[in-house]
């Protein structure tokens, strides 16, 4: 039940087009298939005026921020998804192989642990034990940029991703 949510064609265009162009500069593809393409931006900017935020169109979000964090698109999972299988786990993005249809997308198992093993993964997370350095570290979830600065940059310069996705690294 979309309550009260509705998208039009034109956003669902006007976010195809900017995802587009900027997985392609980054080295990143969408899917082939423009429409289906389209029915999960669609799913994100439903999602979008549902949490907040983009939470993932193929898994069920809890609608809290913190907790949903690694399913913001592009999530945690999207590139070792795309190294191992070929297309993330809703394939909206794909491999070039995948694109060029040298190779074929099979169903991808879910990386993402259940709640209360990402509760404890979370928790046994040991804190950094690295030599002190003149900046801290900060890399990208979803990439594995890294960056030494005071803090983490506004927006991924490789995957776009937002700031709130990057972690200390050292
Ligand atoms: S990158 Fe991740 S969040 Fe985005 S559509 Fe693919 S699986 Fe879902």
């Amino acid at each position: 039940m979309n309550e009260g949510i509705s998208t039009s064609p034109e956003e669902v265009n006007r976010l195809y087009e900017k995802l587009k162009r900027e997985a392609e500069s980054a080295g990143y593809h969408l899917n082939g298939d423009v429409g289906f393409a389209k029915s999960l931006i669609k799913g994100l900017l439903v999602n979008e005026q549902r949490y907040g935020y983009w939470s993932c169109p193929c898994r069920l979000a809890s609608g809290d921020k913190e907790d949903d964090l690694d399913i913001i698109c592009p999530c945690d999972y999207r590139d070792p998804d795309l190294n191992e299988h070929g297309a993330c786990y809703c394939s909206l993005y794909v491999t070039r192989a995948v694109l060029n249809g040298e190779r074929k997308v099979e169903s991808i198992p879910e990386r993402r642990l259940p709640p209360d093993e990402r509760k404890k993964a979370k928790a046994s997370k040991v804190a950094d034990d690295v030599p002190s350095l003149s900046l801290p570290v900060w890399r990208c979830k979803v990439c594995g940029y890294l960056c030494a600065m005071n803090g983490p940059p506004e927006v991924c310069p490789i995957c776009k991703a937002k700031k709130e996705r990057f972690e200390r690294f050292m």
